[in-house]
């Protein structure tokens, strides 16, 4: 008999029917005799309703008040799912992150889990019942609720499969597994059966959208492999794990494409000691994540800097970036929306040569113009017009013979 951490997410959970069904597969688990945990979503669309409410009251509100009201959504889905199992003959008890023993940091709306105290959740499993965890959420040593970041219930149920030392942990969502590419882009993209940690932390961070990027960086710092399926069917999904050696014979594993970025280019920087300490600095202060960073070569002792950022901080950016332009004297900013990234990911590449020319060569091919390139041993990624991202997401995955 397993220990078994269930996530759904909001799809999956995503009308009374769909809760229902869930209802049902958590029940045929349970028949077995295994022990569930379970973490849920919002149902889908009420995080960014509720996001978008207060955003009518007020274009920049409070964190700490955005924390309380996100976790709202959470809540219900516990309380139905908890309704609904009985109503099945399943016992079960729903949990808040802060009943759950979920203790994060301060940093609201994007707060780090510091550590689990599952007690009351054994406790309730040890007394038959069906655990079902608001994800998303926590509180900090204050006792103020806090949330994990868009996407945070994943990060809840890998930290509870490690705090639980469960046996399984199955992430549940709207997709099968982890594809080739966005198979909506490419429809003869593939499923992954099996992928490491780093190679899912990419394809997440590259926007990817299928995990939260945070959630595999803890999986793979505490070691919990996970497996990713539908939860519509019963097929296997994909199972993400630490690297064996056989992984590296797939050059490049998968394409993925983040269509939400900005670019923001500081123009005329004095070319001297503290311009970028300061910068990024001030946007780290501002918890604003920096993707790529591009310094060109200095002419007439200014330069200029380029970086992008999601296009959901564009604002936030500009603004912690202003004060330093004003008083280190640079001369403007200049903001672009409607950028992509697009990248390619494999452990492969750390064996292989030759792997960013094959890529630039078919944008090239394709007529996609790169705007900026980054690399990492096992991913090349450049930002294109976003315009031009489904070409050349179709292109690249060709070239790389990724189609099944
Ligand atoms: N409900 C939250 C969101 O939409 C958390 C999650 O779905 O994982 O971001
Ligand atoms: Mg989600």
């Amino acid at each position: 008999m397993a220990l078994i951490v269930q996530k759904y997410g909001g799809t999956s959970v995503g009308s009374i029917e769909r809760i229902a069904n869930v209802a049902r597969r958590i029940k045929s688990w349970h028949d077995q005799g295994h022990r569930l945990c379970v973490i849920v979503s919002a149902m889908s669309g009420v995080t960014d309703q509720l996001i978008s409410q207060a955003k009518q009251l007020n274009p920049h509100p409070n964190d700490r008040e955005m924390d309380s009201l996100l976790s709202t959504g959470e809540q219900v889905t516990i309380s139905l799912l908890a309704i609904a199992l009985h109503a099945i003959g399943v016992p079960a008890e729903s949990f808040t992150g802060a009943r759950a023993g979920i203790l994060t940091d301060g940093t609201h709306t994007k707060a780090r889990i510091r550590n689990i105290s599952p007690e009351r959740v054994l406790a309730s499993l040890q007394n038959g019942n069906v655990g079902i965890i608001a994800g998303f959420q926590g509180q900090n040593d204050e006792g103020y609720i806090t949330t994990l970041g868009r996407g945070g219930s994943d990060l809840s149920a890998i930290a509870m499969a490690a705090a639980l030392k469960a046996d399984v942990c199955q992430i549940y969502t709207d997709v099968d597994g982890v594809y080739t590419t966005d198979p909506r882009i490419v429809p003869t993209a593939k499923k992954i059966p099996v992928l490491s940690y780093d190679e899912m932390l990419e394809m997440a961070s590259l926007g990817s959208k299928v995990m939260q990027a945070r959630s595999v960086e803890f999986a793979k710092k505490f070691n919990v492999p996970f497996e990713v399926r539908s939860s519509l069917t019963e097929t296997e999904g994909t199972l993400v794990k630490s690297e064996t050696p056989d992984m590296e014979s797939v050059v490049v594993r998968g394409v993925s494409l983040d269509r939400k970025q900005a670019k923001i280019t500081i123009t005329g920087v004095p070319d001297k000691p503290g311009f970028a300490s300061r910068l990024f600095r001030a946007l780290a202060d501002a918890a604003i994540n920096v993707d790529m960073i591009v310094q060109n070569i200095s002419a007439a002792g200014v330069t200029d800097i380029s970086f992008t950022v999601g296009s959901d901080e564009l604002d936030k950016a500009r603004r912690a970036a202003q004060p330093v332009i004003t008083t280190l004297g640079a001369t403007g900013m200049l903001a672009q929306e409607g950028i992509a990234k697009l990248s390619i990911v494999g452990i492969g590449m750390k064996s292989h040569s030759g792997v960013a020319a094959k890529m630039f060569e078919s944008l090239a091919a394709a007529g996609v113009n790169i705007q900026m390139i980054s690399t990492s041993e096992i991913k090349v990624s450049v930002i294109i017009e976003e315009s031009l991202a489904d070409q050349a997401v179709r292109a690249v995955h060709d070239a790389f013979g990724l189609s099944a």
